[in-house]
């Protein structure tokens, strides 16, 4: 039974610091995917003493053993050697591997070395991986206390190893015929942190699904992975644990999976029939640059006006001149009249605006981050929602527009 695993990735490379141990990284990505605990990563160089020492120790404190790296055809490369060595196993000539590594020399017209023999050797007994990227076979075996995995070094090779067979060994290993289910939970206008706090509780005592948060560009993600025999059962789980999180913070919650809270906005809206038109100020025309990257763009987005100066919101827009000068371009009385003056211009049922100070200067004494952002809605009412953004201009002018986004949900849809 695998309880608990140990990753043992070998190459001086690894220690000179001329690579990252990224093979660790996905690995254990993997194995937690898969319930198993990942307790210690080893790193150990081209050396056989100390890697005959490393695996000595890990035996005693793991009982899956998934070693990357050393298995290819020269001198340094001393992995399977030892590890043989170790379990007192001879290495055996694997026929299929020989032919791929023969069949590879052909394609590339390349006379084969004898050296490169040695990669077809496999630890007897073990069951081989096929290595569909390279020559190197990786290899499996289990006896009654250990399993060992051997994984090439290059991630290009090792990753689709592990996804197609050496997570299949696993599985049957594991006695686990799971299914295995999950789910991405978007959620914009909350922090990491604010987000985890409210559903603390929920992450603490997570088991089945696991809960695991991760965040992004302005935005954070919940993702649910749950395990089950049965793929209702899983799937039954994961809407358990969704509704309860979004009893929480369903407020902030826009999308699933692949989802972008403007696709979410664009299908809702373009669902509802609605035309959509903007009048950019801060924002510069970003807005609609992403609302029209989706076909049939032209059904909800009727036009944007970029109304950068004072003159353009005035002339064209119709915010009144009193209302730029008391108020100012960055105020709730500008944005307000912003939207209704597009929404009108260009016949929509809905108009938003844009205006900020985006910095790095200052504007109308506001300071850099102040935002309004006013939607005119299908029934008349306008809104206006002040926003006080940190960041670079650009950063600024990308979150106001995600912003906008999340307050047509919001008013809307919810
Ligand atoms: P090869 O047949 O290419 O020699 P190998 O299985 O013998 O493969 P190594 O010689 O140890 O593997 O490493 C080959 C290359 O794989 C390294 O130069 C490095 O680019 C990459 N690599 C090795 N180990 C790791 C690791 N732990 N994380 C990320 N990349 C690695
Ligand atoms: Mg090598």
């Amino acid at each position: 039974m695998i309880r608990n695993a140990e990753i043992i990735a070998v190459g001086s490379e690894l220690l000179l610091g001329q690579i990252c141990n990224s093979n660790a990284q996905f690995l254990s990505k993997q194995l937690a995917e898969l319930g198993v605990n990942v307790y210690y990563h080893t790193v150990v160089g081209d050396n056989s003493t100390r890697l005959r020492d490393a695996i000595n120790t890990a035996k005693q404190r793991s009982n899956l053993l998934i070693f990357t790296g050393g298995l290819g055809p020269t001198k340094d490369d001393l992995t399977k050697e030892t590890i043989a060595e170790v379990l007192g196993k001879r290495l055996v000539m694997d026929e299929e591997a020989m032919s791929n590594i023969k069949a590879y020399f052909e394609k590339s017209q390349r006379k084969m070395s004898e050296n490169n023999k040695k990669q077809a050797l496999v630890l007897e007994g073990s069951s081989v991986l096929t290595n569909d990227y390279g020559m190197a076979p990786g290899m499996a075996l289990s006896d009654e206390t250990h399993t060992y995995m051997l994984l090439p070094g290059p991630p290009k090779e090792l990753q689709p190893m592990f996804r197609h067979y050496g997570r299949e060994f696993l599985l049957e290993k594991l006695g686990v015929k799971e299914q295995i289910v999950s789910k991405v939970l978007r959620f914009f206008g909350i922090g990491e942190s604010q987000l985890e706090t409210d559903i603390e509780d929920l992450i603490d005592n997570q088991t089945n699904p696991t809960i695991a948060p991760l965040a992004g560009d302005n935005e954070v993600t919940l993702r649910l992975t749950a395990k089950h025999h049965s793929i209702e059962e899983a799937n039954r789980l994961i809407q358990q644990s969704e509704t309860e999180i979004l009893e929480r913070v369903g407020e902030f919650f826009f999308g699933y999976d692949e989802d972008t809270i403007y696709s979410v906005v664009f299908n809702k809206i373009q669902q509802s029939s609605f035309t959509l038109s903007s009048a950019e100020s801060l924002t510069g025309g970003l807005f609609s640059e992403r609302m029209t990257s989706f076909t049939g763009a032209s059904e909800v987005i009727e036009g944007a006006i970029v109304s950068y100066t004072n003159d353009v919101k005035e002339k064209v827009l119709g915010v009144q001149k009193q209302t730029l000068e008391q108020d100012g371009a960055v105020s709730a009385k500008s944005a307000e009249e912003m939207a209704q003056g597009v929404k009108k211009l260009l016949k929509t049922d809905i108009g938003i605006s844009f205006t900020g100070v985006a910095g790095p200067g200052t504007m109308d004494n506001q300071p850099v981050g102040t935002v309004y952002i006013g939607i005119a809605l299908p029934d008349g009412n306008t809104v206006v929602h002040k926003l006080q953004l940190a960041g670079t201009r650009e950063g600024i002018k990308h979150r106001s527009a995600k912003y906008g986004c999340h307050l047509l949900l919001k008013e809307l849809f919810k």
